[in-house]
């Protein structure tokens, strides 16, 4: 469920009519609903009760400072994938030990920062990133609370390109090294071991993957718990999938999916954190566009719009399905017609939609892309010289820009012309 609906035969975020915002920030834009992205949080936090849990919010799917201090005043923790997005949590006012610090690449830099700045957890990917962050710690005089993340081998039944539990995958080590590597963690200095990690994936629709790994996940904790290891956290991930498509059928809830943790780990007296963030900001967001040509050639017809693949490029990237729709409600019954739905930048891969069946446009029509709160601001770029597409945060009948459109000259500013030229 969202907060953008027709009112009056016009589409509103939460009370505030879309159209407004175009005319005050002009196209394309990303706009968020407070509401939406409260009411996710919240199913997250109320799915998890019944045990001692943190929901940490994972950021990369959408990380403006707004959002971040948004979800941080609910509660919220933070799942971080870099220097820059511990940056971000620490200046949107998130404190460290609601902060968990994943990926398989850190480097001894944002390990120190994270070290000195306050971190709940790093979640270690791999035995030579273990033994950096033994002699960063060490170094700094620091302990480093960690949890291995650990490859259950179980496939996600997701997009190639977000899968990530899977013996091929690059993340984790394999559950069978895990006791070794764990013991090793616990013999090297500046080293915490207090628990487990694992994600599977992204956009999961259905919850037998997860029930797969989490419960091998339980076994393991029994034997690290045998092995002398006090296992007291256990890190699930996130990955629950959202219906991309109105109308279709639906990926489990964040309650189902608080039952099956519940089932799975519920009773080893481990603190539950998750690191949901598709679910939380996905449906929470639309990228409004306007339509800027509508072009018929023999017997093919584009809607040529004012936004592109470097704005939004899940399409693009994974194939990715957003329902379009336009600002005006269409009247019930009207006739529609397939077109392609592209943008401006100068490579076919700018589709946003195939044979997509539209209702009557003109020229200068606005149009919203659904689903478009995760995975979509953060991966935009300026290709082909587009200034970065801005965000606005609407909360009840009121908006404010989150994000501002660069100017030209801000963008070109950014470049600098070396002495010899
Ligand atoms: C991307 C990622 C998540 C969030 O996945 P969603 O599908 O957006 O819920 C959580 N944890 C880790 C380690 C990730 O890489």
């Amino acid at each position: 469920m969202d907060h953008f609906n027709y009112k009056n035969g016009r589409l509103h975020a939460e009370d505030v009519d879309l159209a407004e915002i175009a005319a005050a920030v002009g196209t394309p834009c990303y706009v968020y609903s407070t509401a939406t992205l409260t009411r996710h949080f919240q199913l997250f936090d109320d799915a998890l009760s019944g045990m001692d849990h943190l929901v940490c919010f994972a950021m990369k799917s959408l990380s403006n400072l707004a959002i971040l201090k948004l979800l941080g005043d609910l509660g919220a923790g933070m799942d971080v994938v870099s220097g820059g997005e511990y940056a971000r949590a620490r200046a949107a006012g998130i404190p460290g030990d609601r902060i968990v610090f994943s990926g398989v690449g850190k480097t001894r830099e944002e390990m120190a920062e994270a070290l000195q700045g306050g971190i709940r957890q790093f979640n270690v990917e791999s035995e030579p990133e273990l033994r950096a962050l033994s002699e960063v710690a060490d170094r700094l005089g620091a302990t480093a609370p960690i949890a291995l993340r650990v490859n259950p081998d179980v496939d996600a039944r997701t997009h190639e390109k977000i899968a990530t539990g899977r013996k091929t995958d690059k993340f984790g080590v394999p559950l069978e090294r895990a006791r070794d590597i764990y013991a090793l963690a616990a013999s090297l200095p500046g080293i915490e071991v207090i628990g487990i990690d694992v994600h599977i994936g992204s956009q999961l629709t259905s919850l037998d993957p997860f029930e797969q790994a989490y419960t091998k996940v339980a076994e393991l904790t029994h034997q690290l718990r045998e092995d002398g290891h006090d296992i007291r956290r256990l890190d699930l991930g996130g990955g629950l999938g959202i219906p991309y498509t109105r109308g279709n059928e639906a990926p489990p809830l964040p309650a189902e999916y608080g039952a099956l943790v519940q089932r799975t780990v519920g009773d080893l007296g481990c603190e539950i954190e998750i690191e949901p963030g598709r679910l939380i900001a996905g449906n929470a967001g639309i990228l409004m566009t306007k339509l800027l040509y509508v072009k018929e050639e023999s017997d093919r017809r584009w809607l040529i719009v004012d936004g592109a693949m470097n704005d939004l490029i899940r399409p693009a990237m994974y194939g990715a399905h957003h329902d379009i729709v336009p600002l005006n409600e269409p009247a019930a019954g009207v006739e529609q017609q397939e077109a392609d739905i592209v943008g401006p930048v100068c490579e076919s891969g700018d589709t946003f939609a195939r044979s997509r069946p539209m209702p009557p446009l003109a020229e200068g029509d606005l149009l919203a892309f659904r689903s478009a709160g995760a995975y979509a601001a953060v991966m935009a770029s300026e290709y082909n010289s587009r200034p970065l597409v801005p965000e606005v945060l609407v909360r009840g009948d009121q908006f404010a820009v989150i994000r501002a459109r660069p100017t030209i000259d801000e963008m070109l500013g950014r470049d600098r012309l070396p002495g010899w030229l």
